[in-house]
């Protein structure tokens, strides 16, 4: 189940389940969509991977026990910030390579 992060690993601003500026990688490393553009340049730091939009959990029961109500976002905080310098430098070689590439 995809680990809803209840905010950016580096910046540390809050990123609520329905926010519509978290960005995730595919091993839900999360940060918000300033980060990733100006920070990140896209690439994620800790796995080299591209990021996409995280999915918003439905806060209504449409469907019977699937909800955010039911499977709640997680409240543990990552806060990991990344040397922006050494991020610049790990992304432009990893950049070089498309993500489906990598
Ligand atoms: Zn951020
Ligand atoms: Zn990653």
């Amino acid at each position: 189940m995809l680990d809803l992060r209840p905010s950016c690993e580096h910046c540390d601003c809050d990123l609520s389940p329905e926010s519509r500026d978290a960005m995730i990688c595919s091993f839900e490393c999360t940060f918000c969509s300033t980060c990733v553009d100006e920070v990140l340049k896209g690439v994620c730091s800790n796995c080299g991977g591209n990021f996409v939009p995280r999915p918003i959990r439905p806060a209504k029961e449409w469907r019977e026990g699937v909800s955010l109500a039911r499977f709640p976002a997680s409240t543990k905080r990552v806060h990991k910030p990344k040397d922006p310098a050494e991020q610049t430098a790990f992304a432009a070689s990893v950049a070089t390579v498309a993500p489906e590439n990598r």
